[in-house]
C-alpha cells in the first residue's frame, strides 16, 4: 500500500507544481520561468540557444540583439 501512496503523492506534487507554475505564469506576479523563454529571437528570428534560454528565465532576444538594444539606446 505504501507505493500505491507514494506514487499518488508523487503524482499530486506534480499535478500542483504545474498547476502553481501555470497560475504563477497567468498572473505575471512571480518570476518568469524558462518556458516564457522565446525559441526565436523577436529581433533578428535567430534560434535562441537552450542554455541561455535557461539562464535567463523570459528572454526574448539573442545574446547579440539583446547586448545591441542594451548598447545601442543610450
Ligand atoms: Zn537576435
Amino acid at each position: 500500500m505504501t507505493d500505491v501512496f507514494d506514487r499518488a503523492t508523487e503524482t499530486e506534487e506534480a499535478l500542483r507544481a504545474d498547476a502553481l507554475e501555470e497560475q504563477a505564469r497567468r498572473s505575471g506576479l512571480r518570476g518568469k520561468t524558462f518556458s516564457d523563454s522565446a525559441t526565436l529571437c523577436l529581433v533578428c528570428d535567430e534560434p535562441i540557444p537552450m542554455e541561455r534560454r535557461k539562464a535567463v528565465p523570459g528572454v526574448q532576444t539573442c545574446v547579440e540583439c539583446q547586448t545591441m538594444l542594451e548598447g545601442g539606446l543610450k
